[in-house]
């Protein structure tokens, strides 16, 4: 479904060009939660940006279902660490956001926003502004922009990094339902190597030197949905 053909990406820098990601070859499939871990500097976020269509790969190309990504695309969704909500719209005006750039008629808007918020368990709170929410509850906010518009993949940079530890463990299982509920694909980026195994179904690993490192490591969890607890994520907290 997602394929990376031998991409690389140079930075042009006073030193000469800073190869950062080098030689990558990855391929997803439809409904995998793939992590990619790797230290900081090792190429993660550049790696997705190629990926999101935010920038372009100096060599190699990242198809989709065979087709070349050049731009952004409601095909794939994204969260980053820092929310990057508007801080004067409220929830649901955020979630309707990237709809509303798209075009997407008012009703038609709304209800699609109400139906991810109520997905992410946060319907109760639609008229509440960014600032009145906790961490946890804005990331929650982001990941209903990013699938409002209904994307075949979820792109995630650091999601939980500026989370603390107990609200970053509830959103972990949060992360697990939602995958197992829905259809949805999920390419994550973390430097938290357990956070990784206890997510993703397939981890890949950027070594800190490019193109010198780089291994990937394929977890068989095929019981996952009896060992991973449920909480009544989709309805109150
Ligand atoms: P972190 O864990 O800190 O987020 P990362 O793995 O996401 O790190 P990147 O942000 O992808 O790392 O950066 C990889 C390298 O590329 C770094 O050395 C960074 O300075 C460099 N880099 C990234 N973007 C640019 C740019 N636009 N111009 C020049 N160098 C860049
Ligand atoms: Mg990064």
């Amino acid at each position: 479904f997602l394929e990376i053909h031998n991409l690389n990406k140079h930075f042009a820098t006073k030193e000469g060009a800073l190869v950062v990601l080098k030689d990558i070859n990855m391929a997803i499939e439809r409904g995998e939660f793939i992590c990619a871990v790797g230290a900081s500097g090792s190429g993660k976020s550049t790696l997705l940006r190629q990926i999101a269509g935010l920038d372009t790969p100096t060599t190699g190309e990242v198809r989709i279902d065979g087709k070349r990504v050049a731009s952004p695309g409601s095909d794939r969704g994204m969260v980053f660490q820092h929310y990057t909500l508007y801080p004067w719209m409220n929830v649901q005006e955020n979630t309707e956001f990237g709809l509303k750039l798209q075009g997407v008629p008012k009703k038609e808007r709304r209800e699609q926003a109400s139906y991810y918020l109520n997905v992410v368990g946060l319907t109760k709170f639609a008229r509440a502004l960014p600032k009145e929410l906790s961490g946890g509850m804005k990331q929650r906010v982001a990941i209903a922009r990013a699938l409002a518009s209904e994307p075949d993949i979820l792109l995630m940079d650091e999601p939980f990094g500026a989370l603390d530890i107990h609200t970053k463990e509830s959103m972990h299982e949060f992360m697990l339902d939602l995958w197992q509920r829905t259809n949805l694909t999920i390419f994550m980026i973390t430097h938290d190597v357990e956070e990784a195994v206890f997510l993703s179904n397939r981890i890949y690993a950027l070594g800190a030197r490019p193109g010198t490192v780089r291994k990937e490591m394929v977890i068989n969890l095929p019981n996952r949905s009896h060992t991973v607890k449920r909480h009544s994520i989709f309805h109150d907290y």
